[in-house]
């Protein structure tokens, strides 16, 4: 049975006459930029992420420089933030002539460890930016705390996080600026690019309207250095008619994972941890295995994709060696690095899909004749 770790066409197929419906009206109108798609999506997202502001950008990436600058984030200033992410993060930082600092993962749940964020405060601290990696939102209250202690700004990196919950809180509550990603395989995906910053704040939400383009504070006037980010009107088109189904889509991947959870209990793989409290999404279901590779050959062979997130932490990556950064500064990034494989759990697929792959990672079990002790440090809620 084949297995893919995701299939837009399938997606955009199912909703093919309702996205072709809506283009056309667009091209008949003539307005191709900005608009009243883009005006309803960028309100019924901020609404989604409990917020008032939603300003649609070019991309997940473009939302984060974006962020950074409007929270005010100055060259020379240290932005904390973890190791074991997209490349996105770290070079959002880098590209407003900020400092990136790392702070290792809780091997868990793969997000910053929000115990060890204090120690790596200066005072030329002047953020933290998390990741909700994998869909499930690092820790807000600690995260407050910190900030309000040590008079910091909270950037989030939601990118894999819409429709992801805390306690009560949505994503985007409890930061000054979170942005997100519409890259095609993200829960909420466009034909293209595109991204959003969302805020409650009204001067953050100022800025950020006007950075987005070219930092102009009316038509003709450039109070800022800006950008030429906009959220292009063809993919708010398209993501307004996905969107209604992104929570039946969360339900579905979060029902594949608590499958997963159920049929991976004595396979040798570490399964991933939900933390009390998170309404996890599931953007990826990551396991560990100690013999990554070779489960991944085998899973090939079998015809089921899987894919590596992430395979070098980016405090060792050559663009960041500058930082200084050695092997060994945040051992469990790269231990993680080392050992995660992530398991196709897009909504398109069937269950059937979801119980082959388990049946094939217990297969690999049984041939390998040896048997790992399972971690239960983690409780693999769903
Ligand atoms: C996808 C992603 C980004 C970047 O988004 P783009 O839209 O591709 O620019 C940033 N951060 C994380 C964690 C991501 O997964």
């Amino acid at each position: 049975m084949k297995v893919p770790i995701a299939d837009l066409r399938a997606q955009s197929l199912a909703l093919k006459g309702e996205i072709e419906a809506g283009i056309s009206k667009v091209l008949e109108s003539g307005s191709y930029i900005d608009g009243e798609n883009v005006e309803r999506l960028e309100s019924e997202i901020a609404s989604l992420c409990g917020v008032k502001y939603g300003i649609g950008v070019a991309s997940g990436t473009d939302a984060l420089v974006l962020a950074l600058k409007a929270c005010g984030i100055q060259p020379g200033d240290e932005v904390i933030t973890t190791p074991f992410t997209f490349g996105a993060t770290t070079e959002a930082i880098a590209l407003v002539g900020a400092v990136p600092v790392y702070v290792d993962i809780d091997p868990c749940t793969f997000n910053l460890d929000v115990s060890r964020i204090e120690a790596a405060v200066t005072p030329r601290t002047r953020a933290l930016l998390p990741v909700d990696l994998f869909g499930q939102m690092a820790d807000r209250k600690v995260m407050q705390q910190l900030a309000q202690k040590h008079s910091l700004r909270i950037i989030v990196d939601a990118a894999q996080a819409i429709g992801a919950m805390q306690n009560g809180l949505h994503v985007a509550e409890m930061a000054d600026a979170t942005t997100l990603s519409f890259y095609p395989t993200k829960n909420l995906g466009a034909c293209g690019d595109a991204g959003m910053v969302l805020t409650n704040n009204p001067d953050i939400a100022a800025k950020l309207h006007s950075l987005h383009i070219h930092g102009q504070s009316s038509y003709g006037y450039f109070e800022h250095i800006g950008y030429c980010s906009r959220l292009d009107t063809m993919q708010a088109v398209i993501l307004l008619a996905k969107l209604p189904h992104l929570q039946k889509w969360n339900e579905t991947r979060r029902k594949y994972a608590a499958r997963y959870n159920e049929l991976l209990q004595n396979s040798g793989a570490i399964l991933p941890g939900a933390e009390t409290g998170n309404y996890h999404i599931y953007h990826q279901y990551t396991i560990r295995h100690p013999e990554r590779t070779l489960l991944q050959q085998f899973l090939k062979n079998a015809e089921i994709d899987s894919k590596v997130f992430y395979p070098l932490p980016m405090h060792l990556q050559p663009a960041y060696a500058y930082l200084g950064y050695r092997q060994g500064d945040f051992p469990l990034a790269e231990r993680a690095a080392q050992e995660v494989l992530s398991l196709p759990i897009v909504p398109e697929l069937s269950m059937e899909q979801i119980e082959y792959v388990a049946h094939c990672i217990l297969q690999y079990a049984l041939q390998q004749q040896e048997v790992y002790a399972v971690s239960t440090a983690c409780t693999p809620a769903v």
